[in-house]
């Protein structure tokens, strides 16, 4: 969710410079939680699409290609998530159009727009512009303002219908994650966990931490390649970008791949016994010392701090 509002933030930011609607489209899976929030929002419509039990790339695309071609040279924005990315591809080929995928900024000079890109671990930024009529734009969540704006769209549905059309992928199975599910892109605090940590036997360490911070975990590659941790908790360049307010880094040495995907969190604390580890270049504060005896100090002051409260 918090990817769409960007998305709509950054669509309110385009459209008053450029005089234009923004037209919002919502997937018939929208919580009811997510369809209220959607009614106040600064749109000028609100589609829904109704029918289609199962998200399909093929139906869901078809029906934003439907909606984009009512209009003259639409700039279609779509948050960068795995479906976002797909979504931005499939009406790009569809409409013909300029795509640029995963911007993290909006530069806007004598009404041309600029999307910003950042490559080698966000270590470059490249301002690109689109010189097609017709442009695709999928935006990194957690780099936009959510929009403060409030509004009354127009409410409207679309049936996308159930008939798969020429589907190129076909979905093998859905793996619910057990436990408590927190969607890593949208957290307000994580604790994450690296190599350090010496094995899965020792991560109790970052769930109790977690817990008593009402935080959702996270990890290094390292600790998600050895099987030690699910794929959906990576963060990093080929795991998940993340935006929290106070992100722990715990046994985790700070390699170029691992802090991409960090730099927009608010705070960064980490623990490391290494003084030299890279993690402490970017932490705003630092521990040096042994994570099996700090961690769990951590959590005795924490729960005291709590129970004092
Ligand atoms: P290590 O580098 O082994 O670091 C472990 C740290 O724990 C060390 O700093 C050590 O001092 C510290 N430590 C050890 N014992 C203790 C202790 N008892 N107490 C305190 N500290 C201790 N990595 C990611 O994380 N995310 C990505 O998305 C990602 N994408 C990649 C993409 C590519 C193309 C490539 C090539 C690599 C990618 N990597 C990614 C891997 C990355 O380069 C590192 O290998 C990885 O991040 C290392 O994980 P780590 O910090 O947990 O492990």
């Amino acid at each position: 969710m918090k990817g769409s509002l960007e998305a709509v933030g950054l669509a309110r930011k385009i459209a008053t410079e450029k005089n234009l609607p923004v037209i919002g489209v919502m997937t018939q899976h929208a919580s009811a939680q997510a369809k209220e929030i959607a009614q106040q929002l600064p749109l000028q419509k609100l589609v829904y699409f109704t029918d289609g039990e199962k998200y399909s790339l093929y139906r869901h695309g078809a029906a934003i290609v439907k909606i984009a071609k009512q209009h003259e040279n639409p700039i279609v924005i779509i948050a960068s998530t795995v479906r976002g990315r797909e979504l931005g591809a499939f009406v790009t080929s569809e409409m013909q159009g300029g795509y640029m995928a995963d911007i993290v900024d909006l530069k806007i000079e004598n009404g041309e727009l600029f999307f910003t890109r950042a490559v080698y671990g966000n270590k470059i930024l490249i301002d690109f512009k689109l010189t097609t009529p017709v442009k695709i734009i999928t935006t990194r969540v957690g780099n936009f303002s959510v929009t403060e704006e409030k509004g009354t769209p127009e409410v409207s549905e679309l049936t996308i219908g159930d008939q798969p059309l020429d589907e190129k992928q076909k979905l093998i199975e859905v793996v619910k994650a057990e436990g408590k599910v927190v969607d890593l892109t949208e957290a307000e605090r994580i604790v994450s966990g690296g190599n350090g940590l010496k094995g899965p036997e020792n991560w109790h360490l970052i769930l109790d931490l977690a817990e008593v911070l009402d935080a959702a975990t996270g990890a290094s590659r390292a600790a998600t390649d050895a099987g030690w941790r699910p794929h959906s908790e990576q963060v990093g360049q080929t795991g998940k970008y993340v935006s929290p307010k106070l992100y722990i880094a715990i046994g985790i040495s700070g390699a170029i791949q691992h802090v991409a995907g960090i730099m927009n969190s608010d705070v960064i604390v980490a623990i490391n016994k290494d003084p030299e580890a890279p993690i402490f270049n970017v932490a705003d504060y630092g521990i040096v010392a042994d994570l099996f005896e700090a961690v769990p100090l951590l959590i005795e002051e924490l729960k005291k701090y709590k129970a004092n409260q």
